[in-house]
């Protein structure tokens, strides 16, 4: 392959234990293909329990003395690591772009998100604050105590190859917890460069694990070994529902960033203009691959034909191919698979009556035209279902109550947008949508600065801003009697 990078050494093919670089037992490996031609990349070890039990047990080793460590310790380390991703942002761009697909200023924009995360909470590292409370007694003193964990897991998805990894791990080294990761087998290449930037800042050994390989195997003993006290998942809902029970078994904490079914809802009183520039990055931005992009775009009665002229224009011109390749705004989608049911979708669709406005076709390989569909209606599995590609479907509403109802009639709850200008109305939908996340007049929300997840079957827990370290640290209340 021609991939070239500035710093060869940041490609490893192998997985990291315990501080040590190192084959799977049985030396088997995986295949890491490039989505834009199929091309091999490269291997790295398919690992299993074993493997993955002495990771943990270094976790566990490792936990004692990083959470003895001052928090200002922490994110000393913790701020070395965010500045060597910013200094290396171009090789794990490139990294991320030939085993993930997206285009090369999305990898850049995503390193950049991703070392946002490890900024953010190296700052936080210091400011984990407990509580004084007045006694229920006059000989009586209560104070509340925030610690770590202990040990977690990590499992994450490819679409975000960086930025999922760094949102568990940065809050997770912050308060002093250890972790464990086994990173989305399409893009392992990402995750075993950034551990080995961690460990170039000072991450102690077997603080930070990476383990590569079978999903099951490597699952099966994060969510079931008792030292394991924790399991953050991003994911689809199917995964998440069933680590959540196999995490039953040892009631492990969980936090869960699972599908969404988002909701782009287009009032009469729209800036229109406004409305296409956010629809165009809340649905087509990774090729319609990220978990809050749009996925049902609810548009009124009065301004329906003109949004869906505008979208379609703007569609048509977006340029589709390698993400290496200048130019490119939308690259592959990740594997056949998703391919297919864009396809399936896409095809119920137009049975059930919708007109293609624009694309509606697979461009060879794994490249899907931007679509975008008229006509679409409830009945179709597209409003019900995460397409998780390019692809726009207009619904038509009239009146606010009914557009409410529509986005809120799906079990998913992640993120939801609209565009008006009512400032009455404003506040009835934003507090009437049944989301984690709600775009107003906007369609690009992420940021490690504000809380980010789901209600309903997308999710348990918040990741990033202020609130996200408390979703690794445990509350200890001490009563003080006989004052
Ligand atoms: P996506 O739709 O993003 O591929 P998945 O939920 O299939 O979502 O995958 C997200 C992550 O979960 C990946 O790292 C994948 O390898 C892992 N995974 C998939 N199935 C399991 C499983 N049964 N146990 C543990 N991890 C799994």
């Amino acid at each position: 392959t021609a991939l070239q990078l500035k710093d060869p050494s940041l490609w490893r093919h192998q997985a990291c234990i315990d501080g040590a670089w190192i084959d799977a037992d049985d030396g088997a490996t995986i295949v890491v293909t490039n989505p834009s031609d199929g091309s091999g990349l490269g291997t790295v070890p398919r690992m299993g329990a074993t493997e993955t039990s002495r990771a943990i047990a270094a976790a566990h080793a490792a936990g004692g003395d990083w959470r003895r460590r001052t928090g200002k310790e922490r994110a000393a380390i913790l701020r070395r690591w965010y500045e060597l991703m910013l200094q290396n942002q171009e090789d794990l761009a490139a990294l991320m772009t030939a085993e993930q697909g997206k285009p090369l200023a999305e990898s850049r924009g995503e390193i950049g998100y991703a070392a946002s995360f490890i900024e953010w909470f190296a700052e936080e590292a210091k400011r984990v604050y407990g509580d004084t409370i007045p006694g229920h007694a006059p000989d009586k003193r209560i104070v509340v105590i925030k610690q770590p964990i202990g040990v977690c897991a990590a499992i994450t998805p490819w679409n975000f190859p960086a930025a999922m990894i760094t949102r568990k791990a940065g809050p997770a080294l912050a308060a002093g917890c250890t972790m464990v990761l086994k990173p989305a087998s399409q893009t392992p290449f990402s995750a075993l460069a950034l551990c080995l930037l961690a460990e170039r800042a000072g991450v102690p050994k077997g603080v930070l694990s990476c383990v590569t390989g079978s999903a099951a195997a490597i699952g099966g003993e994060l969510t079931s070994n008792p030292l394991v006290r924790k399991l953050s998942f991003t994911g689809s809902t199917e995964v998440g529902k069933v680590l959540l029970e196999q995490c039953a078994g040892t009631v492990k904490k969980t936090s869960m960033e699972l599908g969404g079914n988002a909701p782009f809802i287009v009032f009469d009183d729209a800036d229109l203009d406004a409305a296409v520039k956010g629809a165009l990055v809340s649905k087509f931005r990774n090729a319609g691959q990220t978990c809050v992009c749009t996925n049902r775009f609810l548009v009124q009665d009065g301004v329906y034909d003109a949004f869906a002229r505008k979208l379609a224009k703007a569609a048509a011109e977006m340029q589709v191919g390698d993400g290496a390749a200048s130019g490119t705004v939308i690259g592959p989608l990740i594997d056949a698979g998703a391919l297919e049911k864009v396809e399936e979708h896409v095809a119920d669709a137009r049975r059930r009556g919708a007109r293609v406005l624009v694309g509606g076709e697979r461009l060879g390989g794994n490249f899907y035209a931007p679509t975008v569909l008229a006509d679409a209606k409830p009945e179709m599995r597209i409003f019900k279902e995460e397409t998780f590609g390019p692809v726009a479907p207009l619904f038509r509403f009239h009146t606010e109550a009914e557009a409410v109802a529509l986005a809120n009639d799906t079990n998913f709850g992640l993120a939801a947008y609209f565009y008006g200008r009512d400032i009455a109305r404003v506040w009835r939908v934003a507090e009437g949508l049944e989301f984690g996340m709600v775009g107003i007049n906007e369609g690009l929300i992420s940021t490690e600065v504000a809380p980010f997840g789901g209600v309903k079957e997308s999710g348990l827990g918040r990741e990033g801003s202020k609130y996200g370290i408390d979703d690794y640290l445990e509350l200890k209340y001490l009563c003080m009697g006989g004052m």
